[in-house]
């Protein structure tokens, strides 16, 4: 069972948590992951950052506030000892990243690394159980600090070897997310969200009969229910599905976190960490109903970039130099569309990493003549249709147009992968919502499945 931030956010959460564990170990052998307390990582990156620049105040500020917030909870939940001496640490790591002026990707993981640390603590005391980190329940990665990628079977092996005999003694742990070390036992950090990779990874080593992601939703919606009202939570998903949904941020999910659970196939339950009663999402390997389409999500604060002009007709290697020219000044392109008179690429960045994608193109490819023209659209959305039934289903495109054109909405690009999992469309900003639910409604995903 993971814990999201929000559900380890302060001692009288924390203790529910710890009821929900206990009453599922009545009957199941359960390890439990919990991530940093909500906001704490973002603080301790700031922190980080903050101690890197050389700046001496964050001491008073926000590493006080860290240390109040954390103390607080340590006091209810019976920890002070414990979390005093983490908080000192922390304290003693910061100094000297302000000693010396400069922060490496090693010494900010260091720092991250508190967070969930100290949320795990605290739970275990709740929980009258042990608090192991990453690196004691045997996870280890590459030293890409930030992004650090398990090695696989060996983390695996290790983690089974670990747990397997605790779980046997009927121990309560607690481990924390994304943290683990490095093959030198340096701590790193697997990218963010990454606790949920961290509990699915525990899962596929101990081959656990499901593993939960519990968080302050019910589960995965056919729609934002802000947006649609007749949004309904979906019972059942497939691997592919999800991995899908998760790309457009229907619930901000580390990229790589299905992939041991979908590999090993281990059912992942997305649920609420507290409202029990409701069961909410399987995510499985196969779909059970014969529906077509599954959900229908926004993507907003994009913009379009339309990379234009002849020179590139029937030129190998001008996609290369788009991609290669967006990649070095690491923009992550989100979608791609390019039509066969190939007089035109459209690329769909997030609106943040517009002016470093625009001025990396208009660099590269304007000077060179490898295209005319560099047309940007900051004002549009990205709407997904997401379902594997559509794979192989005859007339869905139509369908998703003819919703839309009924709405008298204009769509400015379109992509369909050939794994069609799902239709991504690109449209005016404001007409996104109203998109959604026209496609929603099209498809009748506001009643149960049959
Ligand atoms: N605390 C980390 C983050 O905020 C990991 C996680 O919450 O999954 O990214
Ligand atoms: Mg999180």
């Amino acid at each position: 069972m993971k814990f999201g931030g929000s559900s380890v956010a302060d001692a009288e959460r924390i203790r529910r948590c710890a009821g929900v564990v206990r009453a599922q170990q009545e009957q199941h052998d359960v390890v439990t992951v919990v991530s940093a307390m909500g906001g704490v990582t973002d603080m301790l990156l700031e922190l980080a950052d903050a101690a890197g620049a050389g700046n001496r105040s964050v001491k008073y500020t926000l590493f006080a506030e860290i240390r109040k917030r954390h103390e607080t909870a340590a006091i209810e939940l019976g920890a002070s000892e414990k979390i005093d001496a983490l908080l000192t640490n922390l304290e003693t790591l910061v100094a000297g990243i302000v000693a010396v002026g400069e922060l490496t990707p090693r010494s900010r993981d260091a720092v991250v690394s508190h967070g969930e640390q100290l949320s795990a603590i605290l739970t275990a005391a709740a929980l009258e159980g042990v608090a192991m980190t990453g690196q004691e329940v045997g996870i280890v990665t590459d030293e890409n600090y930030g992004e650090a990628e398990p090695l696989m079977n060996l983390s695996l092996y290790q983690i089974r070897e670990t747990l397997e005999p605790l779980l046997a003694r009927k121990e309560r742990i607690v481990v924390t997310g994304f943290l683990a070390a490095t093959q030198h036992g340096v701590t790193s950090t697997i990218g963010r969200g990454g606790s949920d990779y961290t509990a699915t990874l525990l899962g596929a080593a101990i081959k656990a009969d499901e593993i939960w992601i519990c968080s302050d939703v019910d589960g995965l919606m056919t729609a934002d229910p802000r947006n649609v009202s007749n949004a309904r939570l979906l019972d059942q998903i497939t691997f592919a599905e999800s991995i899908e949904m998760g790309q457009f941020g229907a619930k901000s999910m580390h990229p790589r976190a299905l992939e041991p659970a979908a590999e090993h196939k281990i059912p992942v339950r997305v649920r609420s960490s507290f409202n029990t009663d409701c069961a909410g999402t399987l995510v499985t390997d196969f779909a059970p109903t014969s529906q077509t389409m599954r959900s229908v999500l926004l993507l907003k604060n994009v913009s379009l970039i339309n990379v234009a002009g002849a020179a590139m007709v029937g030129r190998p290697g001008t996609a290369a130099r788009v991609f290669a020219a967006l990649a070095e000044v690491d923009v992550n392109v989100q979608m791609i569309s390019q039509t066969v008179s190939e007089a035109g690429i459209s690329l769909v960045v997030a609106d943040s990493q517009l002016p470093r994608a625009r001025a990396a193109l208009e660099g590269q490819l304007l000077r060179t003549n490898a295209a005319k023209r560099i047309e940007v659209n900051e004002d549009v959305a990205v709407v997904a249709a997401v379902g594997s039934g559509m794979r192989g289903a005859v007339g869905v495109a139509a369908r998703i147009f003819g919703a839309l054109s009924a709405n008298n909405i204009n769509i400015d690009a379109i992509a369909q992968g050939s794994s069609e999992l799902s239709v991504c469309l690109v449209v005016g900003s404001d007409d996104g919502p109203g998109a959604v639910r026209a496609i929603h409604d099209e498809f009748g995903l506001g009643q149960s499945p049959t």
